[in-house]
């Protein structure tokens, strides 16, 4: 059993009880205090103890504050035989809870994510094959198994799968002898990366950078820096280097490699084991159980060495981790925004500081926070200049849609079409971005004005034709499109209005019926592997047209892909958060940066109602620094991030009434401090979601103030009612 009892073995003259502080995985801020009166295991250990009506799992934590007497505390009831979590990590759970606001028992959850880990290596039956097989009664079904069956071991329902007869016949072939059952652990380990194996010859850019980065490995300690170099000159071959490096040094050594999204990750996977030999242990929502168990386990107990994941890696209890690499650092899905929220990148960084091992970031458009930091000296830098073996980079044109419209009801300009057949005579590919997925963003009744939305929400639903039906994008409610209007009763009157990519692929396919077109987005492509069908089939040539929201922006090497159009090159600049040009800026020379990456010269089209805005006009002119530039003039007139700081407290409710008197209640008792600025409250740009209504405070401080401490001040002065639902958003990303 992996549970043993906190009691002394042999009876003997029994211990001095002592304390021992428990946090448990769950919303509360400290940890309680047990009486131990067995070993007392050490800090992090994965223990058991009485907590309300039942026993929780929970981990030993450091002990704060005064110590109760003993015998008014209830007693430690179990230690699990698990490896425990390593002091850095506490220290980073106890930082991340102050830093984010939330519980510490919040933050331990995202630890312990994994709920059937901590139970131990049950074993698992496996069978292989023996040579007793003579005198045996045979059937085509166990002679199927009989050659499916081999020296190594496998599950009866993986060899029953494979020649498709039942369970029954394995466990028969078992009880006669001619097959043998062995015990296997259900999480085997993952194989080692071979790290003296060369990588691809380095071009002089890379050897620098990368031995910058070896260099800064080797001297230990905590320092972060940026890999900044344009899309597809090499920064994935150079980290690489650094990840080698980092795990020679040290035996026992695991790193960390930080990818935005999910479907990355399973291409990236592949190109890990290519490098090293051996592919990594992987992490994402989308793994099994067993998968995630096994990931957990293997990296609790050290023999994981390298760890591919998505944000939420974060949190895995390695035992030693010495580097992290955060990859298209500047990417907004590294916030997370439910639950704890939180921004991975910055996490990645404190957890290095704390561990005293280096971070790297990687990008091709770093964020202005990043570029800051190096400006001002936190962090380091090592640039590549050039696109590997010299690839050019894409000419950037714009589109002025005042000039050259489309025609009614159409959403590619002539000078958009006439590119796209330049290229299909030349049997070179083109990618149609448009970052909404769909058929329309609105359907509005052409009567009576109304407009579509979900029940008890503000929000729009999105028609989606393939399917025939509405959602809704933020609740995920959807509907089957009715051929009345709800609200006026009048049939056939509700009408689209705006394209997604469905609406501009049926553009497409009319206009070049010849073409093999393809859709791309979360919806057409559920889930990483139909996804990577259709990149496959991109990557391969078998589509001359991809249309596509931002999930084919990131991380893909198209050979054959020479043209990008940006069917709306505005869309992310409405709605005017403070990060909406530099997430703009970004996301369009990503996009527009799939195109020429191999001999072939690329261009890109972006179809525009404003070629005045100053970041259409830095995306053509290729000035990313002039860019940079004029953002940080802005952040900095304003005092927003990263010259001062923001933080967003966010009121929730059901009842109206009490969500305004809370937020202006709060407004009011919002303490006088220098240098702080309270906004609001404002209604949430969408204000209702499932008829949860939201409301918004914004506080605006200068760098020098601490703003948790404020917080804290203020939100303990004021009661809230029940009924809201108060969270705070350090630094938030969208308003
Ligand atoms: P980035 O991460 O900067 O976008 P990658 O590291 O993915 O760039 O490199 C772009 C492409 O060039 C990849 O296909 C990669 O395999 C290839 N590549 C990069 N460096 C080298 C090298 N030194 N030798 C051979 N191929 C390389």
């Amino acid at each position: 059993p992996p549970l043993t009892e906190n009691r002394h073995e042999d009876g003997a003259a029994a211990q001095k009880p002592e304390r021992v502080s428990v946090l448990f995985p769950m919303p509360l801020p400290k940890a309680y205090d047990y009486a131990c009166d067995g070993d007392v295991p050490p800090l992090g250990s994965f223990v058991t103890a009485p907590f309300g009506p039942r026993e929780v799992a929970g981990v030993v934590w450091p002990s704060k504050g005064e110590a109760p007497p003993l015998e008014k505390l209830k007693t430690l009831a179990g230690v699990f035989d698990a490896p425990p979590l390593s002091p850095d990590l506490i220290a980073f759970i106890d930082w991340a809870a102050a830093y984010t606001m939330f519980p510490k028992g919040a933050l331990l959850r995202m630890v312990m994510r994994v709920s059937d880990a901590l139970e131990g290596p049950r074993m698992q039956t496996a069978f292989i094959r023996t040579d007793a097989s003579e005198g045996l009664r045979m059937t085509a079904q166990r002679k199927a198994v009989l050659a499916a069956a081999g020296a190594s071991p496998r599950s009866a329902s993986d060899l029953a799968a494979q020649v498709n007869v039942s369970e029954a016949v394995v466990r028969g072939l078992a009880d006669a002898g001619a097959l043998a059952r062995v015990d296997i652990d259900p999480d085997p380990p993952f194989a080692q990366p071979d790290l003296d194996r060369q990588g691809p010859e380095l071009s002089d850019d890379q050897q620098f950078a990368a031995e910058t980065l070896a260099a800064i490995v080797e001297e230990g300690g905590h320092k972060a820096v940026l890999i900044d170099g344009v899309t597809g000159s090499g920064k994935t071959e150079v980290y690489f280097e650094a990840v080698a490096a980092a795990l020679k040094k040290d035996p026992e050594a695991q790193a960390l490699i930080l990818l935005p999204e999910i479907a990355l990750t399973l291409p990236f996977l592949t190109r890990v084991e290519e490098r090293f030999g051996a592919a990594p242990a992987p992490w994402h929502s989308d793994l099994t159980g067993a998968q995630r168990r096994r990931s957990w386990r293997r990296v609790a107990d050290g023999s994981a060495r390298l760890v591919v994941g998505a944000r939420s890696a974060l949190f895995l209890p390695f035992q030693k981790l010495r580097l992290i690499v955060v990859d298209e650092e500047h990417d907004n899905a590294y916030k997370q925004e439910e639950g704890v929220i939180y921004h991975a990148r910055d996490m990645a960084v404190a957890r290095g500081s704390l561990g005293g091992f280096p971070v790297a970031l990687a990008s091709a458009t770093p964020s202005l926070e990043t570029v800051v930091n190096v400006d001002e000296g936190r962090y380091e830098a090592v640039g590549l200049s050039s696109r590997f073996a010299d690839a050019a980079m894409p000419d950037i044109h714009l589109i002025d849609m005042r000039e050259d419209a489309p025609e009614a009801g159409r959403w590619l300009s002539p000078g958009l079409v006439r590119e796209i057949d330049k290229n299909l005579s030349a049997h070179e590919q083109s990618l149609l971005f448009l970052n909404r997925r769909g058929y329309a963003p609105l359907t509005l009744c052409r009567r009576c004005g109304h407009k579509m939305t979900a029940p008890g929400s503000d929000s729009m639903l999105v028609e989606h034709r393939f399917e025939n039906r509405l959602i809704c994008h933020h609740t995920g409610f959807s509907m089957p499109k009715p051929t009345a209007c709800p609200a006026c009763n009048a049939v056939d009157a509700l009408t689209p209005c705006g394209p997604g990519i469905e609406r501009v692929a049926e553009e497409a396919k009319e206009r070049w019926p010849q073409a093999r077109i393809s859709v791309l987005s979360s919806d057409t492509a559920p889930g990483p592997r139909s996804m990577r069908d259709v990149l496959d089939a991109m990557k391969a040539g078998e589509i001359d047209i991809l249309i596509a929201t931002q999930v084919a922006a990131k991380g893909h090497h198209f050979p054959n892909l020479t043209l990008v159009g940006v069917v709306d090159a505005d869309l992310g600049l409405a709605g005017g958060d403070l990060r909406a040009a530099e997430r703009t800026y970004q996301l369009l020379s990503q996009v527009t940066g799939r195109a020429g990456r191999a001999e072939k010269p690329g261009r890109a089209f972006l179809q525009t109602y404003q070629p005045e805005a100053p970041v259409l006009a830095a995306l053509a002119s290729g000035d990313r620094d002039a860019f940079l530039a004029a953002e940080a003039i802005g952040r900095r007139d304003l005092g927003f991030p990263p010259y001062g700081r923001l933080a967003a407290v966010t009121l929730r409710s059901l009842d109206e009434q009490a969500l305004d008197r809370t937020a202006n209640a709060l407004k009011v008792a919002a303490p006088y401090a220098d240098g702080v600025e309270v906004l609001g409250p404002a209604r949430a740009p969408i204000y209702r979601l499932r008829g949860v209504a939201r409301m918004r405070l914004l506080v605006k401080a200068r760098r020098n103030v601490s703003l948790q401490a404020y917080l804290a001040d203020w939100l303990a002065a004021v009661k809230v009612p029940g009924p809201v639902r108060v969270t705070v958003d350090i630094n938030p990303y969208s308003f």
